[in-house]
């Protein structure tokens, strides 16, 4: 029985599952560029129509730890 001498269970369980930075080994936070559907007037940018966000594996991704930058498919374990 071979027994781990420190916890590697990744605790993200939702959008983040499987995600960790590649270089300090954080979890998260980390900021990820989207791509966002909002109502654009002449004189000022309104609210967002659905506030869903769309992302995948190219998406730009900044670790808030580290400041790591890379794709977000990257930050894989
Ligand atoms: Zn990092």
């Amino acid at each position: 029985m071979i027994v781990e001498s420190e916890s590697r269970v990744n605790p993200n369980s939702n959008c983040l599952e499987g995600k960790r930075c590649p270089t300090c080994g954080s979890y998260g936070p980390f900021e990820v560029v989207v791509r966002m559907r909002v109502l654009l007037c002449d004189s000022r940018i309104g609210s967002a129509q659905d506030p869903a966000t769309e992302y995948d594996d190219n998406a730009y991704t900044t670790c808030r730890s580290c400041g790591r930058q890379g794709r977000f498919g990257d930050f894989a374990e």
